[in-house]
């Protein structure tokens, strides 16, 4: 569900014409709703009925300090992944007491940064990485909270690129080995062992590898109640997005009409399977989705430049590339692309949609059908939440796109389109070539 539909013939966010953001702030611009963030929230928090249950919002999903405020607002906390998402989250004015820091090369100035600010706990995903936070604990003379992640060796049947929870992965520590990782924080003097981690993998649209892996591990994490005191389990993000279907996929019953086994995955399928295994261990259960929070919350608005009409094939330049939205390019990644105004009298085209840059990587889609639109006319990608802005780039020497966060009928520019000075404010010719 979110809410970006058709009012007649113009797309809209909630109650605000796209069109009119794109006039106002130009293109390509990224929108968000926090209507549909605020709902995706809730639905998540709601899942495990009865259980104690942490949100922690995935914040590399799409760190824009608006977007972390709305979570913080909401009641989240943070995954966080790097020293500047911790000073995001500060920045934003979040809580760094309900976020945790993951991810297999932390700096002791990150590790620092995080306890110095009160984290909730460290992520931790080897035994010398154990031993830096023991060590940087020890000279600010605090035990750091931690959890060990565990792979468990499960296939979490998604893009290569995103996949974490299998023995060759580089993430986390072999469940066999895992007892032995947290006898050994046990001697740690610094260190507090708090709970125990998984992420198996990102846009998982089956329910069947969560349950494998949090069936794999609960006993484990029974164990470490026992034997440790731990009190939570983190069961990582990972839960899927509609992005073939996506407009259509912003009603509540769009999905009752397909067969049981094609229905997209939900955080109430996904609460209802997993609930059973979780509360026998009465745990708090952490969750840390960071797609399925933003990711139908957002889309790029990109204007045509050129319907390119080819030997064989029609182009649809846009303005939009792949340094705005690099997952076509990245993972293969399915965008639907719509027009901002819809009219039954055109016809439909096929096309490759493609941006501008010099390379044949530079495209959004191949031989789509979409209504022909011509120069000067807007199209949004959409499902472009996550892991969009956050991943873009100045490829080509394209400034960073802007945003906007619409909340009812207002809309509020979020982050302002980089300028050429911000683009090179950093850069400077040498003295030996003046
Ligand atoms: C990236 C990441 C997440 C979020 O993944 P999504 O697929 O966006 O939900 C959660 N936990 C960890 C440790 C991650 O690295």
């Amino acid at each position: 569900m979110h809410h970006f539909h058709y009012s007649g013939s113009d797309l809209v966010c909630e109650s605000v014409d796209l069109a009119a953001v794109a006039r106002l702030y130009g293109t390509p611009t990224y929108v968000y709703s926090a209507a549909t963030i605020a709902d995706n929230y809730r639905r998540l928090r709601d899942s495990l009925a009865g259980l104690d249950v942490q949100v922690c919002y995935a914040a590399k999903a799409n760190s824009n300090l608006a977007l972390l405020r709305l979570c913080a607002n909401l009641g989240a906390g943070f995954d966080l992944v790097s020293g500047g998402e911790i000073r995001r989250v500060l920045a934003a004015g979040g809580d760094v007491r309900s976020s945790v820091f993951a991810g297999v090369g932390k700096t002791e100035a990150e590790i620092r940064l995080a306890l110095e600010n009160g984290i909730f706990s460290l992520h931790v995903e080897s035994e010398p990485e154990l031993a830096r936070i023991n060590h940087v604990a020890g000279t600010l003379g605090v035990k750091a909270p931690i959890a060990i992640r565990v792979n468990p060796d499960v296939d979490a049947h998604t893009h290569a690129k995103i996949t974490t929870g299998k023995s060759d992965n580089k993430f986390g520590i072999p469940l066999q080995h895992a007892a032995a990782a947290y006898e050994a924080a046990a001697k740690c003097r610094n260190i507090a062992i708090k709970g125990v981690q998984m992420h198996i993998g990102s846009q998982l649209t089956q329910v069947g590898p969560f349950t494998e892996a949090v069936a794999k591990v609960a006993p484990f994490a029974a164990e470490l109640k026992a034997n440790f005191g731990i009190s939570y389990f983190s069961i990582g993000g990972g839960m899927g997005i509609v992005y073939r279907d996506a407009l259509a996929s912003g009603t509540q019953t769009w999905w009752e009409a397909l067969p049981a086994d094609q229905r997209p995955l939900t955080p109430e399928l996904y609460g209802a399977t997993l609930t059973p295994l979780l509360a026998p261990l009465g745990l708090k259960v952490l969750l840390e989705h960071g797609r399925f929070m933003v990711g139908n919350a957002g889309v790029l608005l990109s204007r045509v430049e050129h319907l390119k009409r080819g030997a064989g094939k029609n182009f649809l330049v846009v303005d939009a590339a792949m340094n705005d939205l690099v997952r076509p390019a990245m993972y293969d990644s399915y965008h639907e692309t719509v027009p901002l105004h819809r009219d039954s009298s055109r016809r439909a085209l096929k096309v490759d949609i493609v941006g501008p840059i010099c390379e044949s990587g530079d495209c959004f889609a191949k031989d789509r059908q979409i209504q022909e639109v011509g120069e000067g006319e807007l199209v949004a990608f959409m499902s472009a939440g996550a892991y969009g802005y956050s991943m873009a780039s100045r490829y080509n020497t394209r400034p960073l796109p802007a945003e906007v966060l619409v909340q009812g009928r207002t809309f509020e520019l979020i982050n302002t389109r980089e300028t050429f000075a911000q683009m090179t404010a950093g850069e400077k010719i040498p003295a030996f070539l003046r």
